[in-house]
Parts: structure tokens; sequence; C-alpha cells
């Protein structure tokens, strides 16, 4: 199939699986992502064209991976230069899917969280949700210790999207180390048939690694950052 610069946007979950069935004599690599693109995810995506022939791209900022207290609501976020920057990837991308919300069951729940130790955004939200994805071992350590929450929802969403998306390879950043480790093992445990690629951390020129939230550094926030890359 030839190879489309600028690839269609689908908001729904179930166009989206109905578009990914259609495709199945193709190959699928999704590249997930909470949107605000820079060069680092940029590259992940072009990357991703030498995994398989069609490339879906999902930005999603994803509640359940955030606890009432962290930055949900001014997560960055700016879809149309999004989409101008993916049409700057050589090969473009097939589907970017930007749904407004993976986890609207048209639910009624009774569900109070507000002020409950280990809650995402999510479930004080009372969203219905109650089904969770944990790799239990992996979850705990490193970035687990200050957001009990944060691997629960990412592992969660994730599988969501494999589930809807049906990829054959799916890409991911060792910027975010952890992560990429505990998706593995989890594909690995649930086999899921999908091939999990890690890709290798992309840095602005002074070292610091790309990423969506360095825009919220100030100049000196952005020297003690780079410390970490240093004494590495
Ligand atoms: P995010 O939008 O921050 O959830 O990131 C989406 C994907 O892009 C994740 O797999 C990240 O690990 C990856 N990613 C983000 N920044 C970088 C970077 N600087 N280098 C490589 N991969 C990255």
């Amino acid at each position: 199939m030839a190879r489309r610069s600028q690839g269609i946007i689908i908001t729904d979950k179930y166009q989206m699986r109905t578009w990914a069935r259609s495709m199945r004599h193709n190959s699928i690599a999704l590249v997930p992502t909470m949107g605000f693109l820079h060069d680092g995810h940029l590259s992940l995506i072009q990357e991703a064209h030498n995994h398989a022939q069609l490339v879906v791209v999902s930005i999603y900022v994803n509640p359940s991976q955030f606890a009432p207290s962290e930055d949900l609501s001014t997560y960055p976020s700016d879809f149309d230069a999004d989409i101008r920057k993916l049409m700057t990837v050589p090969g473009g991308v097939d589907v970017i899917f930007h749904p407004h919300n993976l986890y609207d069951y048209g639910v009624e729940s009774a569900m109070d969280c507000a002020g409950m130790a280990n809650v995402s955004c999510l479930e004080e939200s009372g969203s219905g949700h109650e089904t969770w994805v944990r790799v239990e071992r992996l979850e705990k350590g490193m970035c687990g210790r200050s957001r009990p929450v944060f691997f629960r929802g990412v592992a969660t969403v994730v599988a969501k999207l494999f589930n809807i998306v049906d990829p054959d390879v799916a890409l991911f950043g060792k910027k975010d180390y952890q992560q990429w480790r505990i998706i593995d093992r989890m594909v690995r445990d649930l086999d899921f048939p999908v091939k999990i690629v890690g890709f290798e951390i992309v840095r602005d020129a002074d070292g610091l690694a790309m990423s969506s939230r360095n825009v919220r550094l100030s100049p000196i926030e952005r020297q003690k950052a780079l410390s970490i890359n240093r004494s590495l």
C-alpha cells in the first residue's frame, strides 16, 4: 500500500478498530503518545516505518495515570501543532488516533474517591472503570515509589490501545525506561501478539532528554535537570 504523507484522524474507538480490521493484510505499528509532540516523538514515529507497513500514532492524555494531586488539567497540549509536526515526518503517518475519552462507557458510577490515597483522576471522576492491569513487581520501584497509580494507568491504557488498534508492533522510548520494561513484561505475561520495540533517547543539543514537560522548566531548573545526564 502506498504511504500517505498525511494520515486520517480517527476519534472514535469503534472506527479505529474497524479501520485496523480493514487493513489486516498490512502490518501495523502503533506509537502511543500524550501529544505536545517534539523531535523525540517524531524520531520514534519515523522509526516505526522500519517495523511495519502502516503507522498509527495515538494522542491521548490518559487520566488513569495521573493522581488527583498531579498535572492532568495542565498537561501541555496543542493538537493543531501536533498535526503540523506529524506532516513533517518522512513517510507521514497513516492514522492519528485521538480519542476524546477512552473510559466513557456511559455508566453512572456511585464511586466517590475524593481524598482517597492511591486513586487516579479517573477514579476520582467516578467514571465507572474498575479493571486494571498491574505489572506487580516492576511497577513498585523507581518512579512507582512516588507515583503509586502511574504504571497501573499506563499498563491499562496501553492494553486498551492494543485491543483497539491490534498492532503488530508498538514502539516506546527508552527515555521512559521503566515504562518500556513494564509494557514489555505485560505483553509477555498476557500473551499480547505485539512486538515491543524500545527506542533510544533523543536529546536536545545541551544533552537534556526531550520531554513535553520541559517547556515548564526555568533556565535554572533546566541546568539542574542536566546534572542527571551528566552524572550518568
Ligand atoms: P509521551 O507523550 O511523553 O507519553 O511519550 C510518548 C512516547 O514517546 C513514549 O514511548 C516515550 O518514551 C517516547 N519519548 C518521549 N520523549 C522521548 C525522547 N526524548 N526520546 C525517545 N523517546 C521519547
